[in-house]
């Protein structure tokens, strides 16, 4: 779409937008939310006020907003090329508000640096605008399935306005919020990535059908693979050439993303680096739930 060819001054230089920036610029996490108001299949958490529950051997730690400052400080001083700034969970963004506390924060302290959010949509259209508004410059997504009937194997339930929604119900909630969310965000000029968990019993025929219905609003999507944990650990992982045949179908739709390796809502810095920063005990050790 001609739209998207005015997003290029930040596709150019954000690491998850550009395949060839991956490795060169830095980027960080900010893990300022932990509650989510979905419950996916395949993340394990606790059910209630805080859904974060850290596995055996992995403690966890939440940032808080007022701690941000002095965490990017450090950052910047340590990671070289450092220029993405995101906040990916560990539950969904949105539906902490510590999340727009910290966006603040960064407007102030480092206006510089480029905003980014990963978010499961739910709340999307109340909150793209204000997204917008503070400077936020791109969105991620993640859409399972545009079907209730397949997205209900995937998310128990959904927390929407006060009540809880099981099933199909939930599913159908869920999807009509992410699509109309989209569609705010790129009114907004929001640039979209749309992250999609390929889980072969469930979804892998169907990922064609989101590639088709989001092709207008979206700059990008990236395919990952299950990781099975929880109530999905007995179910497989996709294998490469399922991977790479996905992708190749969804292609003819939605410029595909092939070099994510699934961060944690802790990372930063270089790929490369991530381990020396651990190494240096920068990183904040927080649980190992990737924001899918
Ligand atoms: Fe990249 Fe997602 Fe983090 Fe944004 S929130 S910097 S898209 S990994
Ligand atoms: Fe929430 Fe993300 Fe976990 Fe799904 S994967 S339940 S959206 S934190
Ligand atoms: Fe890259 Fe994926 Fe990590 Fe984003 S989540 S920085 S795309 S590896």
């Amino acid at each position: 779409m001609n739209k998207m060819s005015k997003f290029s001054h930040i596709t150019k230089v954000h690491p998850c937008y550009n395949e060839k920036l991956h490795d060169k610029i830095g980027r960080v996490h900010l893990p300022v939310a932990p509650k989510c108001n979905i419950a996916c299949r395949f993340c394990k958490r606790s059910v209630g006020e805080d859904c974060c529950e850290h596995r055996p051997g992995v403690s966890y730690r939440i940032l808080k907003p007022e701690d941000v400052e002095e965490y990017l400080k450090k950052m910047l001083e340590k990671i070289p090329n450092l220029k993405v700034v995101g906040i990916a969970g560990p539950g969904d963004s949105l539906f902490n508000k510590e999340t727009f506390e910290t966006l603040e924060i960064i407007n102030d302290k480092f206006p510089d640096l480029i905003k980014c959010l990963s978010t499961n949509g739910l709340l999307l259209p109340k909150y793209a605008k204000k997204l917008a508004d503070l400077d936020v410059k791109t969105v991620t997504v993640t859409v399972n399935a545009i079907d209730p009937k397949i997205l209900k194997d995937i998310v128990d339930w959904v927390y929407h306005n006060k009540k809880v929604y099981k099933g199909e119900e939930g599913a159908k909630i869920l999807i009509e919020n992410q699509i109309d969310g989209i569609k705010k965000a790129y009114d907004e000029d929001l640039i979209i990535k749309v992250n999609t968990v390929l889980i072969p019993e469930i979804n892998m025929d169907h990922i064609i059908e989101i590639a088709k219905t989001l092709k207008d609003y979206v700059f990008l999507q990236n395919i990952i693979p299950l990781i099975p944990m929880y109530k999905m650990r007995n179910l497989r992982r996709p294998t490469c050439m399922e991977m790479s045949s996905v992708r190749d179908k969804c292609e003819e739709y939605i410029r595909q993303f092939r070099a994510c390796q699934q961060c944690r809502a802790d990372a930063a810095g270089l790929l490369s680096e991530e381990k020396i920063l651990r190494e240096k005990g920068l990183n904040l050790d927080i649980y190992d739930l990737k924001h899918f």
